[in-house]
């Protein structure tokens, strides 16, 4: 449990920036960005920032959430593409039977959890429907 803090700072600059890793070796790009190239193996990786926009291609309902985050019950899980960059996050600011595939998603900052003890709070990507639909960035 003692590493879980700095690893949480380590990453949460390119989680919040929404910064992947484009493999010099195969090209693929993933998120959140590793050491190594999940589909070779390569650690010849530059960094890229994917688009805060993005169309949700498919979605599911997550009824029975782990105790302790039963408030946020249903959960509603979805699968976004981001320019070409498929990113699975929560979603948000929607009810289940609002989100249909397709739809304009953008991604927003979400504090998922307080650490009171330690004094952190924990923040997340989420995504939420495009309120200006074709403002681009
Ligand atoms: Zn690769």
């Amino acid at each position: 449990m003692r590493l879980s803090v700095p690893r949480h700072w380590r990453v949460k600059g390119p989680l919040y920036r929404l910064e992947a890793a484009r493999c010099k070796g195969c090209g693929r790009i993933h998120y959140p960005p590793a050491a190594a190239c999940p589909y070779c193996g390569s650690t010849s990786l530059e960094r890229v920032r994917l688009s805060s926009r993005g169309v949700l291609e498919s979605y599911t309902v997550v009824y029975s959430v782990p105790e302790g985050a039963r408030h946020a019950s249903p959960v509603v899980v979805g699968l976004v593409n981001l320019g070409g960059v498929r990113v699975v996050a929560e979603l948000t600011d929607v009810e289940p039977g609002e989100v249909s595939t397709g739809m304009s998603v953008e991604a927003v900052l979400r504090k998922v959890r307080e650490d009171g003890e330690a004094g952190f709070i924990y923040y997340a990507v989420k995504f939420r429907p495009a309120l200006e639909a074709g403002r681009g960035e």
